[in-house]
């Protein structure tokens, strides 16, 4: 009996200090998945205890004890000794796309995840190693400042971007706080999802398949169709004789492939949507992307061919980065106009935010810039009025990373899901709760630390590049140099 209440005195003075500096919240064991030298929570119970002989008393294990009686308490040691040990990637395919997973370990066992942007190379995020090892991953901000001259627009963004994720998994982790709070709290609960949907030649396949997602519960739709779907019907489209609407189409810009869309072909084009939006009603907002590789006359006479179909925006009608040809578009039309899903950094988006170019942005937080980047973007459309809604094609790490951004960005509007027919999707995941797409059209905003996911080993395995190995070591990496200034 003595023994006990001896036990209890000493495990209650060892508790007050470590409550009082080592942090907040629930423990939460499962997040560590790995650590090069053992136990990391046996680690760090001895880097704390180490002046405390704590063998000699116990009947039971002393440390399982502690743990039990400290469970309370962060374990990962002080965030500021928190250090990068290593950097990973596990290629999945079919996605639906092709995704590169991130996974960057610290000398804490805590891991932390990301993705390189749908369909990028792994090596883009697989370059910035050799620029990330030893340092604290917590300094969010200041390593994206060191790496982000090695991202552009599109999928070369996708490197800094998906690290950037991993970074705020892991100071999420280390400070045991979800990573929204970390961005500044939130402004919503549940994170509304708008789901794309593959096209088809029929009007009315089209507008069935439209009209599952919302039978679904799907909240927001967003249809694909373009001048490709009318190029055979003769009449509906002005092309230049011998025209080759392969590669050299679909690698053309919009202004450049001459192709006009002729009153016939916006009639076509027009049963489309008079389809869909018949099956689905009106009381669901319906966006539209991919209208074809046609000049800036012909998508304003499309966006005004479609105006009583009152769609919620027309997307890309000509790259991002026209801005007056897009203000031209904007002006002319009443249905609102969107872009932004390839830009990298804020720099873009201002000025068509400035110029009022576009009635709302676009990006994807895995070109965008990640989550603060993409907050910051969110932010300075808000102020001048615009909304953002969110692009979306990747992993349900990248997704994670959205829900967090779009739960503490205000004029935040839908976040797409582009995988709402693979079956497997979800179960790339765990440690959340499922289905994480629930059946309001809603995914809930996760109060666990970091992005709130944690990668299942067993699934990712099963869904590899042929060829490609689990987060196989990347030591080739570690000692890429280069003078990296950009300024002298
Ligand atoms: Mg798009």
């Amino acid at each position: 009996m003595k023994m006990k209440t001896n036990l209890k005195n000493i495990l209650a003075k060892l508790q007050a200090p470590l409550a009082k500096t080592e942090l907040i919240g629930a423990s939460t064991p499962s997040l560590v998945t790995g650590s090069e030298n053992g136990n990391p929570r046996r680690d760090f119970m001895k880097k704390t205890l180490g002046g405390v002989a704590l063998g000699g008393f116990m009947f039971s294990p002393i440390e399982d004890t502690l743990a039990e009686s400290t469970k309370n308490v962060n374990r990962f040691g002080a965030p500021s000794d928190l250090k990068i040990t290593d950097v990973r990637v596990a290629y999945i395919r079919d996605a639906p796309m092709n995704v590169p997973l991130i996974r960057i370990d610290t000398n804490q066992g805590l891991v932390g995840w990301g993705e390189v942007r749908d369909g990028g190379s792994p090596r883009y995020a697989l370059f910035l190693k050799s620029r990330l090892l030893g340092e604290n991953p917590c300094n969010v901000e200041k390593l994206f400042k060191k790496i982000k001259q090695f991202g552009f627009h599109g999928r070369q963004a996708g490197g800094v971007c998906g690290i950037e994720m991993a970074l705020w998994d892991l100071a999420g982790k280390a400070y045991n706080v979800p990573a929204y709070q970390l961005l500044g709290g939130k402004y919503r609960d549940e994170v509304r999802i708008y789901a794309d949907t593959d096209k088809s030649t029929d009007p009315q396949v089209f507008a069935k398949r439209m009209k599952e997602r919302a039978d679904k519960g799907i909240t927001f739709l967003k249809m694909d169709f373009g001048v490709e779907m009318v190029k055979d019907i003769p009449g509906a489209l002005v092309v230049p004789r011998n025209f080759d609407w392969g590669k050299a189409y679909s690698q053309t810009e919009h202004p450049f492939t001459a192709i006009q869309i002729t009153d016939k072909g916006l009639d076509e084009m027009v049963k489309y949507v008079a389809a869909v939006r018949e099956a689905v009603g009106t009381d669901i907002p319906l966006a539209a992307d991919h209208f074809g590789h046609i000049s800036v006359n012909s998508c304003i006479r499309l966006g005004r061919a479609l105006e009583k179909y009152q769609l919620a925006w027309l997307e890309d009608m000509v790259p991002w980065k026209y801005t007056e040809l897009w203000k031209q578009i904007t002006t002319a039309i009443e249905t609102p106009t969107l872009t932004g899903e390839d830009i990298y950094l804020k720099e873009e988006f201002i000025k068509l935010i400035d110029a009022y170019a576009v009635d709302m942005i676009h990006p994807d937080l895995a070109s965008s810039g990640g989550l603060l980047e993409t907050k910051k973007i969110g932010d300075y459309a808000e102020e001048k009025g615009i909304p953002m809604a969110m692009h979306f094609a990747g992993s349900p790490i990248s997704f994670m990373a959205n829900v967090h951004c779009a739960a503490a960005t205000q004029n935040f509007i839908a976040l797409e899901h582009h995988s709402i027919d693979v079956p497997w999707w979800e179960d790339l995941v765990k440690g959340i709760e499922k289905p994480i797409l629930m059946k309001n059209g809603f995914v809930k905003v996760p109060n666990t630390p970091g992005l709130g996911v944690e990668v299942n080993e067993e699934e990712v395995k099963k869904h590899l590049i042929d060829g490609e190995k689990y987060f196989a070591p990347t030591t080739e990496w570690d000692k890429e140099r280069s003078w990296d200034r950009l300024w002298s």
